[in-house]
C-alpha cells in the first residue's frame, strides 16, 4: 500500500505541469511518506499468503489477444498492476502437464525433478507409469476412479492404480521448503481438476485435492490425510457439479463481438461424446458417462476449482494464522478446450473470457479475506500449445498431423537388426517423445549402444514430420551439439525414466490420435508455441513493470524462496527474478 502510494505521488510530482510550488510540495510529501515506509518495517513483513495460479495450456500471447474484451480485476489487474515477464519460457523439451507443473513447483528441470513426461516406461517393472500414481496410497473416496492418465476421454486410462502421491517427484518443491522452514507452521494446499495439477504444487509436505470425474467430487489420497476435513465434506455434499445438469455452456457475450464469432463450426474441432462443435454445448441431464468430462472441457471445470479453492482458503484459514501460507490453484479448462477445439476457436476465446472472470473472483475473494497487500500472487502456465493444423492451413501456414502407424517401420527395423545382428525384439515401447529399446538389443554386450541409437535416430529422421532424433547415450556422454534444441532435450533427460531415443517433430506437426481418441491439437514440443507462457507476479505492494528479458519457469520457485529468505528447493536451477525482490 505504502509503496503504491509513493509511486503514484512521485509520478504525479514529476509529470505534473502545474505550479512549481505544488510540485515541490508533492515531492516533499512523497519523500516523507516513502522514507517513513522504508523505516517502518511495514513492507518488510512477509506476505501472509502465497497464491500460485497455474493455467494449464495458457500460451503467453492469449490474454493479450482478447485484451479489449476482458473484464476488470482478472488478467487486467495482473497485467496492469503486476511485474509482467513477457518473454518467459519452459526450458525443457517435453512440454506436458506434469512436466511443467513440477518445474513451476521445484525450479528444477525434469532432468532433476524426474517428471520427464505424463507417462514413462518403468524398465524395472516393465510397465508404463503415470506420473503421480502410487498404489501404496489409496484415495479416501472408494471407486473415485480418477482418469487423469487420459487428457479427455473417460474410456481412456493410462494410470493402472487409483493410488496417488507425489513420491515420484525427486526433489523438493517451494511449498516443501516453506513448510520445512518453520517446523510445518505454514500450510500448503494444492487444488486442481487434475490430480497432477494439484499434487505437484502441494509438494511432498502439503495437501492436494483434485476432482474425481467418476465421483463428481474433490478427493485426496491417504498419503495426505486419513479422513477429509469437514469443509471438504461440506463442499462435496452441496453437489455443485450437479447444478450444471440441464444447462449449457453458452457464450458470455454477443457472438459477433468475438474475434472468432464467425468461425464456430470448424471441421477440425472434436465432438467429445456428443458435446458438439458449436454453441450452445449442452451438459445433458447429468446421467451421461461423459457429464463430468464435459464439465472439465468447458469453463465449468474452472468454476468448480474456483469454488473449491475459496472453500479451502476459508476452511484452512489460509493467510489468517500468523504464518505465510501457500495456496496453489491450477485451472485445467484452458487445456481441455485447447485440445478439443484448438486455441484459436470460439470455444477457446469464450473460455478465456470466463477464465478471466474466475481469476477476478479469486483475486477479489483473496483481497477480501487476506488483503492483496498481504498476498504475493504468481501466475504462469505448465505449457503453451500449438494451433490446430486445420486453423493454420486455413491462413496459409503449413502444419499437419503425424501418424506413426503410417511410417514404414518394419523395413527400418529390419535394416537395423541386420546391421547389428539383433535377434528378436528391437523396440520395447514408443511412448512419445521417447523410444525405449528392448533389453536384448540395449544390453547386448557386443553392441555399442551409442552406435545403435545413432542408427535408429538416422532411420527415424527419414520419416515424415520428424525434425530430430536424439540418442540418450550421446546425451549421457555429453556428445551432442551445444544448441538450444539439444539443451532442451538434455534438460528433459533422466537416466532412469527417459527412453533411449528422443523424437522431436517438425514445428506445427504432432500426433492427434491416441488409440482412437482424436483431438484438434496436442502440445508437448520444444517449439516456442509450447514453451512460451506468461509469468506475472502481483500483490504484496509490487509496482507494475514489464520485463522483456528472457526468463524461465525454473526462476519462479527460487524467487519465491528468496522473497521469504528461505532456502531454495533442492533441485532448483533457476535465476532470481530481481524485479520481484527489489
Ligand atoms: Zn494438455
Amino acid at each position: 500500500m505504502a509503496k503504491t502510494f509513493c509511486h503514484k505521488v512521485e509520478t504525479m510530482g514529476i509529470n505534473s505541469r502545474c505550479f512549481l510550488s505544488v510540485r515541490s510540495l508533492l515531492l516533499g510529501i512523497s519523500l516523507m511518506v516513502c522514507s517513513n515506509a522504508a523505516f517502518s518495517g511495514e513492507t518488510a513483513d512477509p506476505p501472509r499468503l502465497i497464491l500460485q495460479i497455474t493455467v494449464d495450456q495458457l500460451r503467453g500471447d492469449l490474454p493479450k489477444r482478447y485484451y479489449e474484451r476482458l473484464g476488470q480485476g482478472g488478467f487486467r489487474y495482473l497485467l496492469e498492476a503486476g511485474v509482467v515477464y513477457r518473454n518467459a519460457h519452459h526450458a525443457h523439451a517435453n512440454t506436458e502437464t506434469i512436466v511443467g507443473h513440477a518445474t513451476l513447483a521445484t525450479g528444477a528441470n525434469p532432468s532433476d525433478h524426474g517428471m520427464v513426461g505424463n507417462l514413462w516406461f518403468d524398465r524395472e517393472k516393465g510397465v508404463i507409469t503415470y506420473n503421480v500414481e502410487d498404489a501404496r496410497y489409496r484415495l479416501l473416496t472408494a471407486d473415485a476412479d480418477v482418469d487423469e492418465g487420459a487428457e479427455i476421454d473417460p474410456t481412456q486410462r493410462a494410470a493402472k492404480t487409483e493410488g496417488r502421491s507425489p513420491a515420484a517427484i525427486l526433489v523438493s518443491t517451494f511449498s516443501d521448503e516453506l513448510r520445512s522452514s518453520n517446523d510445518g507452521r505454514s500450510k500448503a494446499i494444492g487444488v486442481s481438476v487434475k490430480d497432477r495439477g494439484a499434487i505437484s504444487l502441494a509438494g511432498h509436505a502439503g495437501t492436494a485435492f483434485w476432482f474425481s470425474k467418476s465421483g463428481a467430487e474433490f478427493v485426496t489420497s491417504n498419503y495426505y490425510l486419513d479422513k477429509y476435513p469437514q469443509w471438504v465434506n461440506d463442499w462435496n455434499s452441496k453437489q455443485l457439479p450437479q447444478t450444471y445438469a440441464n444447462t449449457s455452456w453458452e457464450l458470455l457475450n454477443k457472438q459477433d463481438s468475438y474475434l472468432f464469432g464467425a468461425s464456430d463450426d470448424r471441421a477440425w474441432e472434436t465432438d467429445v461424446g456428443g458435446f458438439g462443435r458449436v454453441f450452445p454445448h449442452a451438459f445433458g441431464d447429468g446421467k451421461s458417462p461423459y457429464f463430468t468430462t464435459w464439465l472439465t472441457l468447458s469453463p465449468a471445470g474452472d468454476e468448480l476449482v474456483l469454488d473449491f479453492a475459496k472453500a479451502a482458503l476459508l476452511g484452512e484459514k489460509l493467510g489468517q494464522r500468523g504464518h505465510t501460507d501457500f495456496l496453489s490453484v491450477s485451472f485445467s479448462s484452458t487445456d481441455y478446450v485447447g485440445h478439443v477445439f484448438g486455441p484459436s476457436s470460439l470455444e477457446a476465446e469464450d473460455n478465456i473470457l470466463r477464465l478471466d472472470r474466475s481469476l477476478a473472483e479469486l483475486i477479489s475473494f483473496v483481497d477480501k479475506q487476506v488483503g492483496l497487500d498481504n498476498t504475493l500472487i504468481v501466475l504462469s502456465a505448465d505449457h503453451g500449445g500449438p494451433d490446430s493444423p486445420g486453423y493454420l492451413n486455413s491462413i496459409g501456414i503449413p502444419a499437419g498431423y503425424i501418424d506413426p502407424d503410417n511410417w514404414d517401420r518394419e523395413a527400418a527395423i529390419l535394416r537395423i537388426k541386420d546391421q547389428f545382428g539383433i535377434e528378436g525384439k528391437l523396440i520395447e515401447r514408443y511412448a512419445h517423445p521417447y523410444l525405449y529399446l528392448a533389453d536384448n538389443a540395449r544390453l547386448n554386450p557386443s553392441i555399442d549402444p551409442a552406435a545403435l541409437e545413432r542408427a535408429i535416430a538416422g532411420e527415424l529422421s527419414k520419416f515424415t514430420g520428424v525434425s530430430l532424433a536424439v540418442s540418450s547415450t550421446a546425451l549421457r556422454n555429453g556428445n551432442v551439439p551445444d544448441t538450444w534444441l539439444y539443451r532442451a532435450v538434455l534438460n528433459n533427460f533422466h537416466p532412469k525414466r527417459s527412453g533411449d531415443v528422443y523424437i522431436v517433430f517438425e514445428p506445427n506437426w504432432f500426433i492427434n490420435d491416441f488409440d482412437g481418441l482424436v483431438v484438434a491439437a496436442t502440445h508437448g514440443s520444444p517449439w516456442a508455441y509450447d514453451t512460451y507462457v506468461p509469468i506475472v507476479f502481483a500483490g504484496a505492494g509490487l509496482d507494475h513493470k514489464v520485463i522483456d528479458r528472457k526468463v524461465h519457469t525454473t526462476d519462479i520457485a527460487p524467487t519465491l524462496s528468496a522473497y521469504l529468505d528461505i532456502k531454495p528447493p533442492s533441485g532448483s536451477q533457476g535465476k532470481l527474478l530481481t524485479e520481484v525482490l527489489d
